[in-house]
């Protein structure tokens, strides 16, 4: 496989590109070639992979997924016979202030990247046609909001997104659905909950209060703090997105959950215990003393669920880390990795703002 990976300087992108370069190559799993187009937005970090500058197998190319002749000689230059398309506007909160970028990026871009790999695509033989894969990395916030007592979203739920960022989601998940059903696009999506580990910008809610915490400064939380998310750890999540690129039929979606609801409040709780045994605070005090509600986001989904038995069923595909287990993995990460967090605090990070995605 010689993969073109979008968006891979940012969260999930960055562990996606680790991943793949960490697959045993002796028992040829891994890629011959992974190419990673960013364009290195706010959320793009280039010092995630400063490290793979001398891996023959993987190359950085600074530039937009809109960008069609850009795109178009990458896909022909580096004969692409697989893209996995991460690049977009990410923050719920982003989406409200300035809906649109969302709309450029998400839309219009994704709708560019499908327009060049289409025409890459025609222009293969059968077989290289046969064999080529589209997977494009969605979200469950495109499925609306739940209530206490409603089954998790299936992939047979209806679309009913209610932010700026899940609208301009659910567009390019339908402009990936519609390039598979028009032209015969061998194209597969995922639709995964929130993800957290290593590497996240430090505007989500995990990193947001690990730094925030350390710093001595209030812990925001929305509104009463019960808003509930289905937690999924991002080694699970490359791995969910690996199998569906290897293994997902074409024209199909899949969902990739974490099977762990927690509300806001409990994760913020979860970390401030973690940190009082691995970083007590000097003057002997719980971090919890720093959790402040603040106003709710508008529109703020209640919560989100995921059903992923069909990966499971028909990839064999589950998340191997609990949420203890990732979040104590998570916490390590961000301890371990302080000049990284202050380098993005002093150089990008502006808003004091608290996404919870
Ligand atoms: P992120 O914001 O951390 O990274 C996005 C990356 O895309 C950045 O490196 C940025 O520079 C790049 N980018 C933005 N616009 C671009 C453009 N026009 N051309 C090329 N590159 C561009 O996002 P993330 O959290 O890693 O999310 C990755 C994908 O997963 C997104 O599509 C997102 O919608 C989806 N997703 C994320 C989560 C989550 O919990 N983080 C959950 C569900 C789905």
């Amino acid at each position: 496989m010689r993969i073109l990976v979008t968006g891979g300087a940012g969260f999930i992108g960055t562990n996606f590109v680790r991943f793949l370069l960490g697959l045993p190559q002796e028992q040829g799993q891994g890629p011959e070639l992974v190419v990673n187009l960013d364009k290195l937005t706010y959320a793009g970090n280039p010092e995630n992979l400063r490290d793979l500058a001398g891996e023959p197998r993987y190359r950085f190319v600074q530039g937009d997924i809109g960008d069609t002749d850009l795109v178009a000689g990458l896909l022909r230059e580096h004969r692409i016979d697989a893209v996995a398309h991460f690049a977009a506007e990410s923050h719920v909160d982003r989406s409200i202030d300035g809906p649109e970028a969302f709309v450029q990026t998400n839309v219009v871009g994704t709708f560019r990247l499908l327009e060049a790999v289409r025409r890459h695509w025609q222009a293969g033989g059968e077989g290289d046609r046969r064999a080529f894969r589209f997977l494009h990395v969605s979200t469950d916030e495109v499925f609306g909001s739940l209530g206490p007592d409603d089954a998790p979203f299936a992939e047979t739920t209806a679309y009913a997104p209610n932010s700026p960022y899940s609208a301009s989601k659910a567009a390019s998940d339908h402009f990936v659905r519609a390039y598979h059903h028009t032209y015969g696009l061998p194209a597969v999506a995922t639709n995964c909950s929130n993800n957290y580990g290593p590497y996240q910008f430090p505007e989500k809610l995990i990193p947001l209060v690990l730094l925030n915490a350390l710093a001595l400064k209030p812990l925001p939380v929305y509104g009463d703090g019960k808003n509930i998310r289905d937690w999924l750890y991002v080694e699970d999540h490359c791995r969910g997105i690996w199998t569906v690129l290897t293994g997902g039929r074409p024209g199909e979606t899949y969902n990739i959950g974490g099977l762990n609801e927690m509300a806001n409040i409990e994760i913020v709780r979860t970390l401030c215990s973690h940190l009082d045994a691995l970083r007590p605070r000097a003057d002997g005090r719980g971090y919890a003393e720093q959790i402040t509600f603040v106003a709710d986001r508008p529109g703020h989904d209640r919560r989100y669920s995921v059903d992923c038995r069909k990966i499971r069923a028909e990839l064999g595909w589950k998340p191997q880390e609990t949420f203890a287990s990732g979040i104590a993995k998570t916490v390590g990460w961000y301890l371990e990795n302080q000049p990284w967090c202050e380098h993005i605090k002093a150089n990008t990070y502006q808003q004091q703002r608290l996404g919870t995605g």
